[in-house]
């Protein structure tokens, strides 16, 4: 097909939908390790899991062998509010870069909470609703997650308790306006609300806290109401599942061209957008079909693949989570306060992990004001004020786009672009401002995180 044939943006038609979620881990020779029960090193049992998630979920979290998983109707319905999300190629970027790299993002930041967490946002409301529970609680970092869910909650008439990181509740009143218009009760976290809240204050007095504390927190008030269970924007098996609808329909779209991508890249704060727009290409890789580059971007200052340990791993600081293996920078690790750029996680989804770990993928780290750069560059060519998580990937996708200016190589590169910016001002003000600064931790205090990981095996 003609270069010139292909649109600004590719849609799919409301039938060429995904009807089925792809779960990556049916085609992995070496399955991600399991959750274990800290108290006793022993992999999780469903029964163990079931008084923290919801039935349906867990079934799905421990599923590592069926391929493709029904998406229910009512979750499809939901999902043609704003779904299929176009597929647009950056004829304006390429054109600005100069460069003979080919260059397409799958935006996702068309709906009221601006990221794609909204994907699987609905899918955990609504098998929640189906088993009859009143409530679900959750954590937020920069507050996408908890906007998402009050969304997904709202639809459902669920009631919705967020636990949003301190330091992102005062730098970002508007998203948390945006989850009380939903519905939902929002707390900042550490609070004084749990009892792993108020010794994480006794301990950190002052603390900006930190994605780790608030699931603690709301897996603490889970457990101990009646009718409710916690959910997890991130990190977990069953979020990738969710949103391989991202990966699907990407697939689909290229597919109706003719396209092969040669490089996949995606930021990586707990790994879900890039685990679901990754996994039907990974699943040929796994299959030995096809061969694409695949590259995970995360922050400098949170860089949990780049130089973090494979190791079981608590997921919260509080330490009453299960115990997942993955590339861990250990759970009281807690990015500099200057840190803007989102991705604050301190490990990674165990998924990617066992993916990485078997070279099946790369890593880089990214700078954020070099983060910022390419955000403010890209705004102004392709028209959207991207997320600074995206814009990790937006980095990466505008250095992959120049190395091809001098190599002459006309690659295809397809790139997440998770989400938009517009709650995400005050970072851009200190960007704008020049106060932004790179906070890179150092090896010693890595390793001084690393020294506290759980003693498993
Ligand atoms: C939450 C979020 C991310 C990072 O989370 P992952 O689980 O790694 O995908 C990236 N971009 C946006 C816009 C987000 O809201």
């Amino acid at each position: 097909m003609s270069e010139n044939k292909i649109p600004y943006k590719i849609y799919l038609t409301e039938d060429e939908m995904p009807k089925k979620w792809y779960n990556m881990r049916a085609d992995m020779k070496n399955k991600p390790a399991p959750l274990l029960n800290p108290g006793t090193g022993q992999p999780l049992t469903a029964e163990e899991l079931s008084p923290i998630f919801c039935e349906e979920l867990v079934a799905q979290e421990l599923d590592d062998t069926t391929p493709f998983i029904d998406i229910p109707a009512e979750i499809r319905d939901f999902y043609k509010m704003f779904r299929p999300s176009p597929l647009v190629r950056a004829y304006c970027l390429e054109e600005k870069l100069g460069t003979p790299a080919k260059i397409y993002y799958k935006f996702e930041g068309n709906n009221t909470s601006g990221s794609h967490k909204l994907n699987s946002a609905i899918a955990q409301a609504y098998y929640a609703k189906k088993q009859g529970l009143k409530g679900v609680t959750t954590e937020t970092g920069a507050g996408q997650w908890g906007t998402a869910l009050s969304m997904a909650c709202s639809y459902f008439d669920l009631d919705c308790k967020v636990f949003m990181v301190k330091v992102s509740y005062e730098q970002k009143p508007f998203r948390r306006e945006v989850m009380r218009t939903y519905g939902a009760s929002v707390v900042p976290s550490p609070s004084e609300t749990t009892e792993i809240g108020k010794k994480i204050l006794q301990d950190h007095p002052g603390t900006t806290g930190s994605l780790g504390c608030a699931i603690s927190e709301a897996v603490e008030v889970a457990t101990k109401n009646e009718g409710y269970r916690y959910v997890l924007g991130s990190v977990l098996n069953q979020v990738l599942l969710h949103q391989s609808v991202i990966g699907l329909e990407t697939k689909a779209a290229l597919d109706k061209y003719g396209i092969k991508p040669d490089v996949i890249i995606g930021c990586a704060g707990g790994g879900s957008n890039l685990g679901g727009l990754i996994a039907p290409f990974m699943g040929e890789k796994l299959r030995g079909e096809a061969d694409y580059q695949i590259i995970a971007i995360e922050p400098a200052s949170c860089p949990s693949f780049t130089r973090g340990t494979y190791a079981y791993d608590f997921c919260d600081t509080g330490m009453i989570c299960p115990l997942a293996k993955m590339y861990t920078l250990g759970s009281g690790f807690i990015p500099s306060a200057n840190h803007a750029g989102g991705l604050r996680f301190h490990g990674m989804s165990s998924t990617l992990s066992q993916l990485y770990d078997d070279g099946l993928m790369e890593a880089r780290s990214v700078e954020q004001t070099s983060v910022f750069e390419a955000a403010e560059q890209f705004a102004r060519v392709e028209g959207i004020l991207p997320a600074p998580e995206s814009s990790h990937a937006i980095r990466a996708a505008i250095d992959e786009a120049l190395k091809c200016k001098e190599t002459g190589e006309e690659k295809t590169i397809v790139f997440g672009l998770t989400g938009t910016g517009y709650f995400d001002l005050v970072a851009y003000e200190s960007f704008h401002n020049g106060t932004m600064t790179d906070y890179i931790p150092t090896d010693e205090e890595i390793a001084a995180s690393i020294a506290k990981l759980p003693k498993i095996g």
